[in-house]
């Protein structure tokens, strides 16, 4: 284990299996439609790349640069977009993949976003939800793992740009923080 992790909230073989599920229903409920994946960087990265390998079906993959977290554990509820141009989903079907679900404000920005630019469906997938009372966005239509309300590090979240390559999800000693 990395010396700045306290725990290993998630290990490598839980969610591989998982994926194993997720991919699964992905590919039940999209069989027969053209779809396109947009995932968020950089959080959803490792999951995108363990997820879509599992799913076999002709899609089109593009990233979203977005930013809503800014360095700290906390999120700042401003979301931006930072790609110049936006993938074309124009009459498609969308799978929506982000790392985690938290305010839900980010999902919340995306969705209203890819259906302004004429996505005729988005479906919302996430590996983690953080089992809170959410305003906005309650729910993703796949989800890996409900955890707790606390700051979480590894496949592919960060704290301060680092910790992604980790294959587990754990939780950071306060010495790290
Ligand atoms: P939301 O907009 O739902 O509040 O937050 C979503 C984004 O905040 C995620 O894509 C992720 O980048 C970041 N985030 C939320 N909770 C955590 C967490 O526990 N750990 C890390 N590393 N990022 C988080
Ligand atoms: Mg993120």
């Amino acid at each position: 284990m990395h010396q700045d992790i306290e725990k290993v909230l998630i290990d490598e073989g839980i969610i591989q299996k998982r994926l194993d599920v997720l991919a699964g229903k992905v590919a039940d409920d999209f069989e027969g439609k053209p779809m396109v994946v947009v995932a968020l960087l950089k959080g959803a990265v490792l999951f995108t790349a363990d997820l879509l390998r599992r799913v076999a079906l002709p899609m089109q993959i593009e990233f979203l640069n977005v930013a809503s977290y800014h360095g700290c554990t906390e999120s700042s509820g401003v979301v931006s977009f930072l790609d110049e141009t936006l993938p074309d989903v124009e009459g498609k079907v969308v799978l929506l993949l982000d790392d985690i679900l938290d305010t839900g404000r980010t999902l919340e920005a995306v969705m209203k976003k890819l259906e302004q630019q004429g996505a005729c469906e988005v479906k919302t997938c996430v590996l983690l939800a953080k089992d809170i009372e959410r305003e906005v966005f309650k729910e993703a239509d796949y989800t890996g793992f409900m955890i707790g309300d606390e700051f979480v590090v590894g496949y592919g979240l960060d704290y301060q740009g680092l910790y992604r390559n980790l294959p587990y999800v754990g939780v950071l000693k306060d010495s790290a923080l």
